[in-house]
């Protein structure tokens, strides 16, 4: 039989609607938010830290909702080392030329993340399988 997570019901912190939160995060996250507020959450959680908010994200959102937060986070980190490191040269150069080498960067940012993933991921199989 497959083990289903318990979860229970929990308030939204922001519009007070009923969602469910899996019980081994209720003792994580103190706080509550349901898909509908997060789609606001720019508004909603000005000043408040998003770490400590347990989101409900139905997981049929989960596919879309994930690349778009990695891209924005990978973007966030790596840009600015690539601007900083190459500006004077990246304004040579036409806006076609721009366009590709930014999207080939990208790429290449992508792909050795998902490198270093797929390696950490090795590594704790091996992990595991020594114990
Ligand atoms: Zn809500």
């Amino acid at each position: 039989m497959e083990e289903i997570k318990k979860s229970v019901k929990v308030n939204c912190t922001f519009c007070s609607k009923e969602i469910e939160c899996p019980e081994d995060m209720l003792q994580k996250f103190t706080k509550h938010m349901c898909y509908d507020c997060f789609q606001n959450a720019g508004e909603l959680a000005k000043g408040e830290d998003l770490g400590e908010v347990h989101i409900d994200i139905p997981m049929d959102r989960m596919n879309e909702f994930i690349p778009e937060n990695l891209t924005n986070s990978l973007v966030a980190e790596a840009f600015p080392d690539i601007w900083s490191e190459r500006k004077e040269e990246l304004k040579e150069m036409s806006k076609r030329d721009l366009a590709e080498e930014m999207f080939g960067a990208g790429a290449y940012i992508a792909i050795q993340q998902m490198l270093a993933t797929l390696k950490q991921m090795d590594k704790a199989e091996d992990e595991k399988s020594d114990r």
